[in-house]
């Protein structure tokens, strides 16, 4: 058995949220360990380097905000930056604040066990190394869990086959190649236009299509971001207190339903030409929660659609028509829907040809097999859950949090869940997290939990834990605000449908970044309501 390395803290990931958490924790005086799988910083930023990767919020929203010098020093060069520039990024953020010295690489956590009788972690890592800590903070990321679908014969496949999430340092060259892309997610989204370019045809399964609004990409013009820059104090603290955690977004203040076709025209069509996600989600004040004011939206992106398809089949077969828009995410454009002009690519609609199996040459489906080099599965994640129930997670009594969410998440606002004192989620089902810009939900919670890890120091407390009674009653809460909303009506990843077996819950916390702000910061002010606070002497 290795030695133990005691430490105050053990955080696992080294992504946005597992870095500035290490810079919080460090800040509040404790000794911190990050423990990261892959061989750089980054987290999502460093799997997914698959063509096209880039950011779907605008960088002056999609960067860190809690150091002004970093928030003026970095120079963006585009207004949805694309992987590389990310991972820089994060690069230059880990060697600004220091943090490497503290950052363990190639070390994927296999275990988190909580010893009762001495208020403990112990953090196991699958090369065997062992940490023991009075913290532990979860940083796993919510879409870090690939899913490889079950088809039958992938061991058969005579070629290369790569998931979006775990692409190759060194690249795929496609050029001369037949590729087949399973999946049209925000991935598929991305990478399809690039592919199409370089392979020598191109097939795309789809089982289920997208709403995409035109990226509207650029690069930053001279002066720019220095305009950004200078209003920072004020575009944060808008961003910090709104919904969607976003420095310009404003929802619209009238329903769908109730203007002219004219005005709807209006709005909507400078809502598409805004290049951003929010625009149409939040054109009108009853999109997410109206069906037929949503319905208003999706008939509008669908006319685009019919517009920028040239073959009218192909056309209808990229429309969703069984799911409101934005219930499952929607994605920025890129050239997508115009790559089905191209006469190299071809989509299959995998609902009336399902995909039977992959045999050596290919993908078969429908009973046609589509020859391919090479496949690539961009196929999604077990979101939100898969990260934390892949490791051994063990709190009182040797209660696995497997066991405890194997009929759906459970936790008090996203941060804890009872029975695993000490332990602490980033990111997690019950929080905000992925319907906002993530960034800024990261640096909400990490605060609240350093905040919340300092009190406990100054006031001599071993453990805080949740209560039972708060984590059912923040669950009704997440389920009932979920409810006024349309996510139900679609088999999204929120919910789990995208995961086989997986129990359907509807999981982040829907009701806004600013409202759930308020009610932790309300929580920490009533004395961590909801948590139980142990002191050190009670033992
Ligand atoms: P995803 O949204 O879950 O998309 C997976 C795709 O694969 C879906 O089209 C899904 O179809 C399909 N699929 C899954 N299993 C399949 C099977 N057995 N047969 C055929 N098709 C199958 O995953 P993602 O595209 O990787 O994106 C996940 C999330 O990551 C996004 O929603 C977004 O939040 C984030 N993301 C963001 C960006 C960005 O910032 N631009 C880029 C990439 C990802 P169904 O829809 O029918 O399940």
């Amino acid at each position: 058995m290795s030695e133990m390395t005691p430490v105050d803290a053990v955080i696992v990931g080294a992504g946005f949220a597992g870095m500035y958490m290490l810079h919080t924790l460090r800040g509040a005086g404790l000794n911190a360990v990050v423990l990261e799988a892959g061989d750089g910083v980054g987290g999502t930023w460093y799997w997914n380097r698959y063509p096209g990767a880039r950011v779907d919020i605008e960088c002056h929203d999609y960067s860190y905000s809690f150091s002004e010098d970093l928030q003026q020093e970095w120079e963006w060069t585009e207004r949805y930056p694309a992987q590389p520039e990310i991972l820089r990024y994060l690069d230059h953020v880990a060697d600004r604040f220091d943090l490497r010295r503290d950052i363990r690489l190639n070390t994927r956590v296999a275990a988190a066990h909580y010893d009762e009788t001495a208020d403990r972690w112990t953090v196991r890592t699958e090369r065997g190394d062992r940490y023991r800590a009075t913290w532990c903070v979860m940083a796993t990321g919510c879409l870090s869990s690939s899913q490889v679908p079950a088809i039958d014969g992938l061991e058969s496949f005579a070629g290369d086959w790569h998931h979006t999430a775990h692409w190759p340092a060194g690249g795929v060259d496609f050029s001369g190649k037949r590729v087949a892309v399973i999946g049209t997610g925000s991935s598929g989204v991305q990478a399809i236009p690039i592919i199409a370019e370089q392979a020598d045809r191109l097939t795309v399964f789809q089982r289920t299509a997208t709403f995409a609004v035109p990226a509207l990409n650029r690069e930053l013009v001279p002066g720019e971001l220095a305009g950004i820059k200078e209003r920072y104090p004020e575009l944060r603290e808008h961003a910090r207190y709104s919904g969607i955690g976003l420095a310009l977004a404003r929802v619209g203040e009238t329903s769908a339903l109730e203007v002219t076709a004219e005005e709807r025209r209006k709005v909507l069509t400078a809502a598409w030409e805004s290049g951003t996600l929010a625009g149409l989600l939040l054109s009108f004040n009853d999109v997410t929660t109206d069906l037929a004011a949503n319905d208003v939206v999706a008939d509008f992106i669908r006319d685009r659609i019919h517009e920028t398809v040239d073959d009218p089949e192909t056309a209808e077969l990229l429309c969703p028509r069984d799911y409101p828009f934005g219930t499952k995410r929607a994605c920025l454009d890129t050239g997508y829907y115009a790559t089905y002009n191209r006469e190299n690519v071809h989509l299959v609609d995998v609902r009336t040809n399902p995909i039977e199996r992959i045999g050596p040459g290919g993908v078969v489906a429908g009973g046609t097999e589509h020859e391919a080099d090479v496949i690539v599965f961009a196929t999604g994640f077990d979101a939100m859950t898969g990260s934390l129930t892949a490791i051994d997670v063990r709190g009182r009594n040797g209660r696995t949090l497997r066991d405890k969410w194997s009929a759906g998440p459970i936790t008090y606002l996203g941060l804890q869940s009872a029975g695993f004192p000490n332990l602490f989620l980033v990111a997690a089902p019950g929080s905000p997290s992925v319907l906002t810009n993530m960034v800024m939900s990261i640096e909400q919670q990490v605060e609240w939990i350093a905040r919340c890890v300092g009190h406990a120091r100054d006031r001599g407390v071993a453990t805080v834990e949740a209560t039972e009674r708060a984590e059912q009653d923040w669950v009704r809460h997440v389920n009932e605000v979920s409810a006024t909303r349309l996510y139900s009506a679609a088999n999204s990843w929120y919910l789990g449908a995208n995961v086989p077996g997986k129990p359907r819950v509807f999981m982040p916390y829907a009701g806004g970044l600013g409202r759930y702000r308020e009610r932790c910061d309300a929580v920490a002010a009533a004395d961590y309501e909801g948590f139980v606070l142990t002191a050190a002497s009670h033992r």
